[in-house]
C-alpha cells in the first residue's frame, strides 16, 4: 500500500483515506505519495475508452487503501451527467495545439474535475478510518475553487463547508455563483484582502493547535478542499493521461511519442498533476508554465529564486492572482528527495518571503518552462484564436496560449501540445467581450447573454439566469477574523 508523507519530513505516514481527512500533516507539509505508481496500463490500449474507465485507473493507482468497488462508486457519482460535454473531457484542436476542455463540470472551471469526486472520497474515507467527528472544509478561494467546492459538499452528510474569497479579487460572476449557493451546510465569506490573506489565514488555522482542539470539542475536525490536498490533486492526473490516449486516438501521436503540457498556473496544482502523469510513464518533453502578470513562477523558472517581495496584481485573469503557489513545495519535494531542505525553504519562504533552490533542484527544473502574459496580451490572444479559428477560450486559457506560441517561436520546438483549458469564458464574460470588441454592457450578466449572441457558444447551465437568483451569503469580514467565521459556522 502506498504510504502518504510529509514533504518537510515529520508528521505520520498515512493511508490515501487519512491523508485526504487530514489535508494537511502535523509538521504543516504536504502529503505527497512515497512513490509514484506506473500507469496500470498501455495508454494505446485504453483508445476508444471513457473518461471513467482511465479515471478509476489512475486514482486507484495512487488510492490504493481504497478497494475497486470504492473508487469505481466514487468516480461513477462524480462524473455524471453533471458534465455536459460528452465523455466529460473534450479534447480540441485549435491555435495549433490540442486544448483539454476541463471546464464542463457544474461551476464552469476545472475545478469540478477534482471537485466534484472529493466529497465521495473524503466520505468513503470517513467511513474507512472510522471518523466519527463532523468534518469542516475549509477553503481559500481565488475564485473558482470555492464555488467548486460548495456544489461539491453541499449538503453531504456529515460535513460543513466554509469558504473565503478576496471580496474585490473575483469576477462578477464567480462572486454571485458563491453567494447564491445554497444548501444548509453552506458557509461563505468575502474578506477585505487578497488570495494570499485567505490561504495563509487558511493555512494559519490549520496550524493553530489550540483553535483545532476547540473544534475538536464542538464534535467537528478540519480538512481542506484547496489543493493542498492530496484528494485534489489525484483526480487531475487522470485527465493527463486521458489527453494523452486522445492524442493517440486522433493519429496525432504514436504511444510513447512525447507531448507538451502548457498549463495556466496559480497554485502550481494542476501543473503539479501532469508532472505526476509524467512520473506514471506519460512522456512529457516539456511543461510550459503559464502566467499572468504576477509572475512569480516565472521567475522563479528563470533564475531557481522565489521572492514573495513584489507587487500584487488583480488581473482578468484572477485565479490566478497568486503569489505563494503552494503546491510547488510538492515539486521541490520531488526534486530534492531531501524533506530538511524543503522543510529550510518552506521556513525562509515564510520568514523572508523569498529562498533559492539548490543546484541539485535546478537541475531537475530543466524539464520545465516558464513564460507570462499581461493583461492586453492575454485580450489579444482571445481575440486572435477566436478571430483564426472561431475558437472561445477564457482569460486563463489565453494566458496559456499565448506563452505557449511565445515557447514555440523561441525554441521551435514542434511537439504536439496539450493545454488545460481551464474555465469556460462566460466566467469571465465582461473580459473576454471586451477582448472581441464588443460594447459595453451594464453588468456581468449582460455580457454573458451578449457573448452567447455573437458566437453561439450555449451558456454552461450552472451560469444561466444567475442575476436572478436569491444571495443567500454576503458576509465581509476582516481578514484577522477568519476563526470567528469558523466557530460560527460549526453546528
Ligand atoms: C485555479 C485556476 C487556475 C490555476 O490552477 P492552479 O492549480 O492553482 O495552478 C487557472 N485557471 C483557472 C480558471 C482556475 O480556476
Amino acid at each position: 500500500m502506498i504510504k502518504y508523507i510529509s514533504t518537510r519530513g515529520g508528521g505520520q505516514p498515512r493511508s490515501a483515506a487519512s491523508a485526504v481527512i487530514k489535508g494537511i500533516s502535523e509538521d504543516k507539509g504536504l502529503f505527497v505519495p512515497e512513490s509514484i505508481p506506473a500507469l496500470p496500463f498501455k495508454p494505446g490500449d485504453m483508445v476508444g475508452k471513457p473518461y471513467k474507465e482511465v479515471a478509476k485507473a489512475v486514482i486507484g493507482a495512487f488510492f490504493d487503501d481504497y478497494t475497486a468497488d470504492e473508487i469505481q462508486a466514487c468516480v461513477d457519482g462524480a462524473y455524471d451527467s453533471k458534465f455536459e460535454a460528452e465523455d466529460v473531457v473534450p479534447v480540441v484542436h485549435a491555435g495549433g495545439a490540442y486544448f483539454l476542455e476541463l471546464y464542463h463540470g457544474r461551476t464552469a472551471a476545472f475545478k469540478d474535475m477534482a471537485l466534484s469526486i472529493l466529497p465521495y472520497l473524503m466520505t468513503t474515507a470517513v467511513r474507512k478510518e472510522h471518523e466519527e467527528k463532523k468534518i469542516v472544509i475549509l477553503t481559500a478561494t481565488s475564485g473558482d475553487t470555492g464555488k467548486a467546492a460548495l456544489e461539491g459538499f453541499a449538503d453531504v452528510p456529515g460535513t460543513e463547508i466554509v469558504v473565503f474569497y478576496p471580496s474585490t479579487g473575483v469576477s462578477e460572476v464567480q462572486k454571485r455563483q458563491m453567494t447564491t449557493q445554497t444548501g444548509d451546510n453552506t458557509h461563505v465569506f468575502g474578506i477585505n484582502g487578497n488570495f494570499d490573506d485567505a490561504q495563509t489565514g487558511v493555512k494559519q488555522i490549520f496550524d493553530d493547535d489550540a483553535f483545532n482542539e476547540k473544534v475538536n470539542e464542538a464534535g467537528c475536525r478540519l480538512s481542506s478542499a484547496n489543493s493542498i490536498n492530496i484528494g485534489r490533486l489525484v483526480p487531475q492526473v487522470a485527465y493527463y493521461v486521458y489527453g494523452y490516449i486522445k492524442l493517440i486516438e486522433k493519429g496525432v501521436i504514436k504511444d510513447g511519442d512525447p507531448v507538451n503540457v502548457v498549463v495556466p498556473t496559480g497554485n502550481f496544482g494542476n501543473i503539479l498533476a501532469s508532472y505526476y502523469a509524467s512520473l506514471m510513464g506519460i512522456p512529457v518533453k516539456q511543461f510550459i508554465c503559464a502566467s499572468n502578470k504576477n509572475k512569480v513562477l516565472t521567475d522563479f523558472i528563470n533564475t531557481g529564486v522565489y521572492s514573495t517581495d513584489r507587487q500584487f496584481y488583480v488581473t482578468n485573469s484572477p485565479s490566478m492572482d497568486i503569489l505563494i503557489s503552494s503546491n510547488l513545495e510538492r515539486l521541490l519535494y520531488h526534486l530534492s528527495g531531501d524533506p530538511a531542505e524543503v522543510k529550510d525553504l518552506m521556513e525562509q519562504l515564510s520568514t523572508k518571503g523569498v529562498y533559492e533552490v539548490s543546484d541539485k533542484i535546478r537541475k531537475g527544473m530543466d524539464k520545465l518552462s516558464g513564460g507570462f502574459a499581461d493583461e492586453q496580451e492575454t485580450l489579444d490572444a482571445i481575440a486572435k484564436i477566436y478571430d483564426e479559428d472561431n475558437y472561445l477560450i477564457d482569460t486563463h486559457t489565453a494566458v496559456a496560449w499565448k506563452v505557449y506560441n511565445d515557447y514555440r517561436e523561441k525554441t521551435g520546438d514542434e511537439t504536439p501540445a496539450l493545454i488545460a483549458s481551464t474555465a469556460s469564458a462566460y466566467k469571465f464574460a465582461a473580459d473576454v467581450a471586451k477582448a472581441l470588441g464588443m460594447p459595453e454592457e451594464e453588468n456581468g450578466f449582460a455580457y454573458v447573454k451578449a457573448l452567447e449572441k455573437k458566437t453561439g457558444v450555449p451558456v454552461p447551465s450552472g451560469l444561466k439566469d444567475l442575476d436572478k437568483k436569491a444571495v443567500r451569503h454576503s458576509g465581509v469580514i476582516e481578514k484577522d477574523a477568519l476563526r470567528d467565521a469558523v466557530l460560527g459556522s460549526l453546528k
